[in-house]
């Protein structure tokens, strides 16, 4: 399992949307791996009236147009929708999907059937990381930073989406070399 992407920058159109380097690539060595990928996002936007749902809707469909170009494919796609101080009421609430809260990573788990303790969260913000701890998943912090100020509940660092793939690639070998061994 894996997840990313939300931030400060979300794009509002599809005009805005771009793919970060290394995500199609990341994402499809993941599905090369046989592990299901799935993408957990605060999408706060709607509620607080920066753009209107049917942007979302394209925006997330150029996301997988353009993934799926590059033979990389989301098994599912969980969003949080909701903020505190929403302007449409509809989305006004404090639910317990908005990362930090880990309630999007338990929909996925219950939905798609995963085990979380042997899932990875990777993620460019300290709130992906808190979400993937709190359930038990190894986190992987992805970000340019080497150092960043705060690695918070990080247990690995990666440059971007693909070096975090090649590093589940290997913790996914060692993981079932430990396996093996332990029976
Ligand atoms: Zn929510």
């Amino acid at each position: 399992m894996i997840v990313t992407a939300d931030g400060p920058d979300s794009p509002r159109s599809v005009e805005e949307f771009r793919l970060l380097a290394g995500a199609a690539q990341g994402i499809r060595a993941l599905n090369q791996l046989g592990l299901p990928v799935v993408l957990v996002s605060n999408q706060p936007g709607v509620a607080k009236g920066k753009f209107p749902a049917n942007n979302l809707d394209a925006i997330t469909e150029r996301m997988r147009e353009e993934l799926r170009a590059q033979l990389a494919t989301l098994d599912a796609i969980y969003y949080c929708l909701h903020h505190p101080q929403a302007v449409v009421p509809e989305y006004q609430a404090i639910c317990d999907c908005r990362k930090p809260k880990s309630g999007l990573l338990t929909q996925a788990a219950r939905e798609m059937n995963l085990e979380l303790t042997g899932s990875y969260m990777v993620g460019d913000q300290p709130r992906d990381m808190v979400a993937g701890k709190t359930v038990g998943c190894t986190t992987l912090l992805v970000g340019s930073d080497p150092e960043p100020a705060s690695v918070g509940d990080a247990d690995h660092l990666c440059s971007d989406l693909g070096a975090a793939a090649r590093l589940i690639a290997e913790l996914k070998t060692v993981g079932a070399a430990r396996h093996i061994e332990g029976r």
